[in-house]
């Protein structure tokens, strides 16, 4: 597969390994181990694993290898490790880095469960966390000093769509030698210029755009090679948050329709969030690739693209936004994102339940805001039944 391929022609063939039997689509090799010929290859192979070698499925697997390097294509990365879910990736990537005594930067606009691990993992292994307004460069710099070993932000925040810079923060970062790990979710791989931009290790949650139809758990963690195969491959191969062989096959083929999928998705997010705008009923429509946005210019450099997700504050609070929810005859009352379906989620009462008031309201949680994943329904469909749901 060369190279110099675009990114579509790359995500239909790219990582393609043939059996024997020479089959078109991509074989799932539903097996835990491989059988060696001679009490003397297997010996071999313990001691120095060729490529396309295997030995045991938590280390490696043909189809699951199939899927990391298409992904790695498409993401410009040099290896990548595809593991069970969005937090195992997470976790591996964070958990194999640090030691007791470490520090480590994080934003504080994060996922409930990347928090976790930040807010009370860490400081139990005796890694010392400092939580940052991940917009504020300022913050970043006084934070993030010679003695930090590791930087992680979501580049596009949940639910309300904040929009990290990339490259400065990797500025920062690196000006002090600490590694910058970033949760790339929002922005897709269909957008994501990561790695270009700085980025040391990508991750992302592969049951979001990249599964796309909301079948399977998976994630997977990209960058250098030196570092996925060594440290990364390592911890995660000895504490079995690898990808299972079929999640690799529902992914692979997922990444064969993902440019088609999520730029169709990104253009009907667009399309709704400029016809949402100013309605009578709501009293903020956030999307990323909107002039209303606060990095409006960031979001063109940076992605190209506002993604797929938009959020509305809907006027009258929780009652109002429970009135639309159910109002709603297309998008699902559900909590994934990047799906084929539209998905409306109400944060305050669902993902963001647990977090306390003022840590709502610094985040812009409030009673009526609602996060809407757009799907690949028909964008004048979408329309119609937002605005009726509306009023
Ligand atoms: C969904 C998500 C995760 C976790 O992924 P899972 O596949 O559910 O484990 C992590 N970070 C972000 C930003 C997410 O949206």
């Amino acid at each position: 597969m060369s190279d110099t391929f675009k990114p579509r022609t790359k995500m239909v063939h790219g990582g393609t390994r043939r059996s024997q039997y020479n089959e078109v689509s991509e074989a799932i090799f539903l097996t835990q181990g491989f059988v060696y010929e001679t009490a003397d290859d297997a010996q071999a192979r313990f001691i120095q694993a060729g490529d396309d070698e295997f030995i045991y499925a938590r280390y490696g697997n043909p189809t699951v290898a199939m899927f990391e390097d298409r992904i790695a294509a498409l993401e410009d990365a040099e290896d990548a490790f595809a593991t069970a879910s969005g937090m195992a990736a997470v976790n591996g990537a964070l958990m194999s880095l640090v030691s007791a005594g470490d520090h480590v930067v994080a934003s504080r606009a994060l996922f409930g469960s990347c928090l976790y691990i930040l807010e009370e993992i860490m400081p139990r292994m005796g890694v010392n966390v400092t939580f940052v307004d991940g917009n504020n460069m300022d913050a970043w710099r006084t934070a993030v000093t010679p003695d930090t070993k590791i930087v992680f932000f979501e580049t596009i925040s949940n639910p309300t769509l904040e929009v990290i810079d990339i490259a400065a923060v990797s500025e920062i970062a690196h000006a002090n030698d600490a590694l910058v790990i970033i949760d790339n979710v929002f922005a897709t791989p269909v957008f994501s210029n990561a790695i270009a931009l700085g980025a040391d290790l990508v991750v992302y949650s592969a049951t979001k755009h990249i599964d796309g139809q909301g079948r399977t758990l998976g994630g997977v963690i990209l960058g250098r090679k030196d570092m996925i195969r060594g440290p990364i491959e390592t911890y995660m191969k000895h504490t079995g948050g690898s990808m299972s062989p079929f999640t690799a096959w529902v992914m692979l083929k997922g990444l064969e329709t993902i440019e088609l999928r999520v730029r169709a998705q990104a253009s009907t997010a667009q399309f709704l969030a400029e016809k949402l705008s100013g309605h009578e009923n709501l009293s903020r429509v956030i999307y990323p690739n909107h002039p209303s946005h606060e990095k409006y210019d960031l979001v063109q450099q940076q992605m190209g693209s506002g993604g797929t997700v938009f959020a509305i504050e809907i006027k009258g609070g929780q009652e109002a936004s429970f009135t639309f929810l159910n109002r709603l005859q297309i998008a699902v009352i559900s909590n994934n994102l990047g799906d084929a379906k539209s998905i409306a989620t109400h944060p305050a009462t669902t993902t963001h339940q647990r977090l306390p008031d003022d840590q709502k309201a610094a985040l812009g949680i409030t009673d009526g805001l609602i996060r809407f994943s757009v799907g690949l329904e028909d964008q004048e469909d979408l329309l119609a039944d937002i605005l009726a749901a509306l009023g």
